[in-house]
């Protein structure tokens, strides 16, 4: 049996003073254990968060790192920084980077290798485009992203990343995948797994189902066999998100 996880992607929302007063609506109620629960923050809220949830069953997450280590790259955070501060895993990978940071697969493959090898835990995400749904080629481009992600990744380390499935056209839009749709895409990505790797890696990974996630859906998307709980945006930020854990 998978333990269902549910991050919350905060994006670049909340300042500091702004985290800790959601931190401290959120965190009794997100606290069960029942699911893994992770809080994906800004990485000027890490330190607030980690504080703050210290002693819970909540994890810290970052939204984004870069591949390497240290150097001359200017704005940019590491995962050894990230892994010294505490925080335990980092979205890599997200439909935004890929859009506004030019982010690619290969990018996508060396953050997810040096997460891997800095003991965080990578969500890597993967999804297609309106067109290309429309398209018939969301599988095609599933295969493609999660193969490229997983590049150099051992059985193990793969074992213990989360791959969120998320549909562009589903995020932020209000617009969600249906429970099949989503079923049906997680299964895909859990079959290429299954491909690159033996079964018990396919059957051991998490998938994540993310785009508009609220709690009125969250419980029938969480219920399909392939779903293995949510990556959740906007509704991360409010109390709907203890709703969502609680599905
Ligand atoms: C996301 O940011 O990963 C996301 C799924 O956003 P939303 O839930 O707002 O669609």
């Amino acid at each position: 049996m998978r333990k269902k996880i549910i991050a919350g992607n905060w994006k670049m929302n909340k300042t500091p003073s702004e985290a800790a007063a959601l931190i401290h609506d959120l965190k009794d109620k997100c606290n069960s254990g029942a699911s893994d629960v992770v809080f994906c923050v800004p990485y000027v809220d890490l330190s607030t968060a980690l504080d703050l949830l210290k002693g819970t069953n909540i994890a810290v997450g970052a939204q984004n790192m870069h591949f390497e280590d240290s150097g001359a790259f200017t704005g940019e955070i590491s995962a050894p920084m990230l892994k010294e501060m505490g925080v335990r895993y980092v979205i890599i990978g997200h439909s935004e980077r890929r859009e506004y940071f030019a982010e690619t697969d290969v990018t996508v493959n060396k953050k997810v290798k040096k997460a891997l090898s800095a003991g965080l835990i990578p969500i890597l995400c993967v999804g297609e485009t309106l067109t290309q749904r429309e398209q018939g080629i969301t599988v095609d481009l599933l295969r493609q992203q999660t193969r490229i992600a997983f590049l150099d990744v051992t059985a193990a380390d793969a074992a213990k990343t989360v791959v969120a499935y998320e549909p562009i056209w589903a995020i932020g839009t209000g617009k969600v995948a249906t429970d099949e749709q989503a079923q049906e895409a997680c299964a895909a990505i859990r079959r290429v797994i299954g491909e690159i790797y033996a079964q018990a890696t396919a059957q051991a990974i998490r998938i994540q189902y993310g785009g508009s996630v609220s709690a009125a859906n969250a419980k029938g998307l969480f219920a399909m066999p392939d779903i293995d709980g949510g990556l959740v945006g906007g509704a991360s930020l409010k109390a709907d998100f203890a709703q969502i854990v609680n599905s």
